[in-house]
């Protein structure tokens, strides 16, 4: 497993959030990797700490109140983050380097495509900034690789001259995606890119989004709530929960193996199609309080097979095969072969 080429590994990352008064645990010890020209589903309840890690990727944590603290995040091999030698971490890039990452190495598309469009500027314009900015093409060109971006995402050229007001939200969307693909990235960071979007808009964009992957070969970080975008576009899923991968594995496992009760939780929280008696199950209760660390199971406040040892031991992670990975006191490594304990 050491040689496997990942787009994108981050291996015992902490960050965190202090003001004056309190000091907020956003990300507590995760782990997640991508291998090259995979899409992984990064799932969990707001406040997971999805949004955190994925902008600690680009260290574009906002300053000064956050900082990662511990743990590496390297992308295609390059350190963005390493061990600082005092239990530490420290940025391994200069602010050049960061350039280059952001964007050109890694793009990242934003749930509301207004984040990244300038209204006051057509959209072939933005798209063409973004390639003169990492590539060395004159404006001409830049402008004509802006056209075949907008033609990938299904825009006809012409409309390169439009500004943002003139497109609807999904055409919005596209052109932001038609952005992030433009310098041919490694890896995207798509973060809830279809929330904002109507059912059917959703459905055409994840449809294209998974057409652009395919033909360009990207590897993709798919951060949502969602179990069927993850479903529909993935083919790895870690489960986030208060800043910690709580399972992880193949869609197959994930969702015929569920070994978390969270990941249950989220399961049981979904509408079924062919029931019509069945209630919604929420997973009852809220997300731990950022600014105290959880000494065992961050979930055993809201765990129905919590016991006396998960409010005092953080669980370790068990293997159940070669990707799927679960954290929870009630797996051991005889009873994990068999698959989920949970009914
Ligand atoms: Fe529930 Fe305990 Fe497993 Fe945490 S470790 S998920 S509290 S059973």
């Amino acid at each position: 497993q050491q040689n496997i080429p990942y787009a994108l590994d981050i291996r015992n990352l902490y960050v965190e959030f202090s003001s004056r008064r309190r000091t907020a645990y956003a990300v507590n010890g995760l782990d997640l990797r991508i291998p090259k020209g995979c899409t992984l589903g990064l799932v969990g309840e707001t406040g997971a700490g999805k949004t955190t890690t994925a902008l600690a990727v680009l260290n574009l944590i906002p300053q000064p109140a956050g900082r990662v603290t511990r743990g590496s995040i390297s992308v295609n091999g390059r350190y963005v983050f390493n061990d600082d030698g005092n239990g530490g971490s420290r940025v391994c890039m200069t602010e050049r380097d960061l350039e280059h990452l952001r964007g050109k190495s890694v793009s990242m598309i934003f749930q509301d495509p207004m984040t990244s469009l300038n209204p006051v500027l057509t959209v072939e314009f933005q798209i063409a900034e973004v390639i003169e900015a990492h590539e060395d093409v004159s404006r001409a060109e830049a402008i004509r690789r802006a056209g075949e971006a907008l033609e990938q995402v299904g825009i006809p050229r012409e409309r390169g001259k439009e500004y943002p007001y003139q497109f609807s939200g999904g055409m919005k969307q596209r052109v932001v995606i038609a952005m992030a693909l433009a310098c041919n990235p490694e890896l995207l960071i798509a973060d809830e890119p279809t929330t904002a979007l109507d059912v059917t808009i959703q459905a055409q964009v994840l449809d294209m989004m998974k057409k652009l992957r395919e033909k360009n070969g990207t590897s993709m970080l798919m951060i949502t709530h969602d179990l069927g975008i993850v479903a529909d576009v993935c083919d790895l899923v870690s489960v986030i929960y208060a800043g910690r991968v709580v399972e992880h594995g193949t869609l197959e496992d994930v969702f015929d193996h569920t070994l978390h009760p969270y990941t249950r939780g989220l399961f049981d929280s979904l509408p079924k199609m062919n029931s019509r008696k069945d209630r919604l199950k929420p997973i009852k209760g809220l997300m731990p309080d950022p600014s105290k660390r959880a000494v065992g199971c961050a979930l055993a406040e809201r765990c129905d097979y919590a016991v006396p040892r998960c409010f005092l031991e953080r669980p370790a992670i068990l293997r159940r095969t070669d990707e799927h990975v679960v954290a929870c006191h009630l797996y051991t490594s005889e009873n994990i072969v068999q698959g989920g304990v949970l009914k």
